[in-house]
């Protein structure tokens, strides 16, 4: 390769704190607009900021899960600009003691490999939001003062798969965690890319800045575009201009937006109002305590310890809630006699086709499994069932309805339904004991022809008998047990 491409990613996710990050504003999206806010978070002159330790909280819990260190001392600073939507002419963020940094986070999916390095996670507060109409621009500051946690990468990256990659892993992180909701389309979690290229060897390039990117796609296909597009420039011997472009997504290529021929100076200076923060070791054990296992690694481990394969796996680690469901039904399934592996043969496969196909029915996301009235119990139960041959396949599919519909066990809607399969040979001797009373003409019209060698004539007669004993059990006689009882008959003849 003649280029060689360099991405970092700066990704700002909207952290679930209730209030904002340094006043008591409800901190929700999609409230009628200025609703939400006070003094504070509208910058009037004279308030006093206070830190929501629930955001250092979270922001620490991202901080831990991509392997950042956490300083002993972290604080705020003042970074300086002046925008409408941001009424203090100042952002309170995080400048020379982040509240995590120099982490690393393995990127690992889609044939792709490798260890990307975090620089740092910063709490900052958001700014209110600019509403264009076409002849006014309104403003709304329910957004202004709600917890903003920054995440920068080293430019580690190299193409737009890679950079998407990250972007969806680490989307899964924070959901898991709990910390962010994940919506790209509401902005709880968006992506500035910063991209250059360079001869093969030469280090870094000048590098173009992505801003506002609110879906992974469309960071994959900015950045492919852009190292398209650097990479003629090159070739045309001309040289990239240091600037910052928007993606526009009918068009399909970015644009300029403004120039950063020299870094902006904001003139960051330590927050007066704000008192350095010194984690202490309750502070740091309630972020350890709060930390879960990651996807990655559950992906991992799904596959070692169930048996999955890859792609079972990371269908079933796409949410939390998904992966949990899936673990307490093995787990029940194996309570109730199943062998554990082919309990989670069975518990995947039904998670993955019928109960995907009624939660995509019933508007249901695999996110609210827990509280689905097929809890991982009863899926259990009527595995259990299924595999003990109490109740046919056939069976299973309608109880499954049945338990959604009526909130019941599935031992309960089998027994009042009376679908439960009678597998029992005693009892099924019995029924074929009457039948060959009533049908004793067509019995011996099979043994003689089975004596006879009249191998077709045997087969629609036995057929035509195993008929009469499943009407006779209503359905339930299970159809193997009666088909060996009828032709052991006609050998006995
Ligand atoms: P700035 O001061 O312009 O915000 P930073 O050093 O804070 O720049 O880096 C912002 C992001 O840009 C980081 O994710 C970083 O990895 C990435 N980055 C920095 N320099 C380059 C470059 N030359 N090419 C590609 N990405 C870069
Ligand atoms: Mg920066
Ligand atoms: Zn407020």
């Amino acid at each position: 390769m003649k280029y060689q491409s360099f991405i970092g990613l700066e990704v700002h996710i909207h952290l679930l704190t209730r209030t904002k990050v340094f006043c008591s504003c409800r901190s929700a999206f999609g409230d009628e607009p200025n609703t939400n806010v006070c003094p504070v978070c509208l910058g009037y002159p004279g308030v006093l900021p206070a830190l929501n330790i629930e955001a250092m909280r979270m922001g620490c819990m991202v901080a831990k899960s991509l392997h950042c260190r956490i300083p002993e001392k972290t604080w705020f600073e003042r970074k300086q600009y002046f925008y409408p939507d941001m009424t203090k002419n100042y952002q309170i963020s995080q400048f020379a003691s982040p509240l995590g940094q120099e982490g690393w986070v393995e990127l690992e999916g889609k044939g792709i490999r490798k260890k990307i390095r975090i620089k740092e996670c910063h709490l900052e507060e958001d700014a209110g939001k600019m509403i264009h109409t076409g002849t006014a621009s309104l403003l709304d500051y329910n957004r202004a003062g709600v917890s903003l946690l920054e995440i920068v990468t080293e430019p580690d990256m190299e193409t737009g798969e890679e950079a998407e990659l990250f972007i969806q892993q680490l989307r899964r992180t924070v959901r898991y965690l709990g910390v962010c909701d994940g919506n790209m389309e509401e902005g709880s979690l968006r992506a500035d890319a910063n991209v250059s290229i360079n001869l093969s060897g030469k280090g870094l390039g000048r590098k173009v800045e992505i801003k506002n990117l609110n879906s992974s796609r469309f960071v994959k296909l900015g950045l492919n575009y852009e190292i398209q597009r650097q990479g003629e420039l090159l070739d045309q011997g001309k040289t990239v201009v240091q600037e910052t472009r928007l993606w526009n997504e009918n068009r399909d290529e970015t644009a300029p937006m403004r120039t950063k021929e020299n870094a902006q100076d904001y003139r960051y200076f330590p927050e007066p109002d704000l008192p350095v923060f010194s984690p202490d070791a309750a502070f740091l054990k309630s972020v350890d305590d709060a930390l879960v296992e990651l996807p990655l690694g559950r992906v991992k481990r799904l596959m070692a310890d169930y048996g999955l394969t890859e792609e079972q796996a990371d269908l079933i680690c796409e949410e939390k809630a998904q992966a949990d469901y899936y673990e307490a039904a093995v787990r029940d399934a194996a309570a109730q006699g199943l062998e554990h592996r082919d309990a989670a043969g069975r518990v995947a496969n039904w998670l993955l086709t019928d109960i995907k196909h009624i939660l995509y029915r019933d508007g249901i996301s695999p996110a609210e499994l827990g509280a689905f009235k097929l809890t991982p119990q009863r899926l259990a139960s009527l595995l259990a069932l299924i595999a003990k041959g109490a109740v046919s396949g056939k069976n299973g599919k309608q109880t499954m309805e049945a338990v959604l519909a009526e909130d019941k066990d599935p031992e309960a809607i089998v027994r009042e339904r009376g679908w439960e399969q009678i597998s029992n040979p005693a009892q099924i001797a019995e029924v074929v004991h009457a039948v060959s009373g009533s049908e004793a003409a067509s019995l011996a019209e099979a043994r003689d022809a089975a004596a006879q060698g009249n191998a077709k004539r045997v087969s629609t007669l036995t057929a035509y008998l195993v008929g009469k004993v499943l009407a006779a059990t209503g359905g339930r006689a299970d159809p193997k047990v009666v088909g060996e009882q009828i032709r052991a008959l006609l050998q006995k003849g």
